[in-house]
């Protein structure tokens, strides 16, 4: 339902919490964060208020901090799975390397995840969401047994491409590519934002058919459903287009089309109050 990603200087979990509660008013049954961090991805999640994930950060089992400057946080409407813990978003492959978060229906979810059961994959929740973080950890484990023979599916042969030119194939972040992969296979509405615990340089977001926006700081990207996520922290936004992925880094993003190519997001200011 709401989404907010992070990459840059800040607290994540602080700016991931803020956002949350900027994007409480469109309602929501659950709500997680996860950050990346000293080396580690932590998650916590939890049916309920926004206000029973604050008490489980600060009172609860989960009350050590969350250190990490690259994170994200998600407010929940359910449409596959009842509103429970289990199957509150963040959601996570089997090494608990990578994270999910999604608003929308991913229609094909149950072909997917018979497909991943078959292959030894064991999901723990009830979502549509979690077959993404599987298929994520299936495509980097494929791109990293392939290294060293064939050449990446998305590096252009002669390697990488000097400049971001619009429609220039380029050679990308290992898990932007897999999320590239990963994207077409889906069928549906998504906007999703994925963590990975090795990466902690990039927060990535994919959108089809559901909404997704960048926002421009000094040092710092964000990525959120909607404006009102970010807009306490930078007012220059960039819309992404219809099958589009976001790489985004502290110093900035690369936009690319589910092909691979590059293209320009526009950007714009947001001069109304939120
Ligand atoms: N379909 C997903 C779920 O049920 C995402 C729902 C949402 O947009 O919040 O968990």
């Amino acid at each position: 339902c709401g989404i907010i990603g992070y990459v840059g200087d800040q607290s994540a979990l602080d700016v991931a919490l803020g956002g949350l509660r900027r994007l409480e008013y469109r309602g929501y049954d659950s709500s997680g964060v996860a950050v990346v961090g000293a080396g580690a991805l932590r998650t916590v999640r939890r049916a309920g208020k926004l206000a029973n994930l604050e008490k489980l950060l600060s009172e609860g089992p989960e009350r050590d901090p969350m250190p990490g400057t690259t994170g994200m946080g998600h407010t929940r409407w359910a449409t596959h799975g009842g509103p429970t813990d289990q199957n509150a978003h963040p959601h996570t492959d089997c090494t608990g390397a990578i994270a999910v978060i999604h608003n929308g229906i991913i229609e094909n979810f149950a072909a997917l995840r018979a497909e991943l059961e078959g292959i030894g994959h064991e999901l723990t929740s009830e979502t549509d969401t979690e077959v993404v973080a599987h298929l994520l950890e299936v495509e980097l484990g494929n791109a990293a047994a392939a290294q060293a023979g064939a050449v990446p599916e998305d590096v252009a042969p002669g390697g990488p491409a000097a400049s971001g030119a619009a429609g220039v194939p380029v050679a990308q972040h290992p898990l932007t590519a897999a999320l590239r992969r990963v994207c077409r296979r889906l069928e549906g509405a998504f906007t999703l934002v994925v963590l990975h615990r090795d990466f902690p340089e990039v927060v990535l977001g994919a959108r089809r058919n559901s909404p997704l926006v960048v926002g421009i700081g000094q040092g710092e990207t964000f990525l959120a459903s909607d404006v009102s996520a970010f807009i306490a922290h930078t007012r220059e936004a960039m819309e992404i287009g219809q099958d589009q992925i976001v790489e985004a880094r502290r110093d900035g993003v690369t936009v690319t089309d589910f092909a691979g190519e590059i293209v320009e997001g526009r950007r714009y200011h947001v001069d109304w109050d939120a």
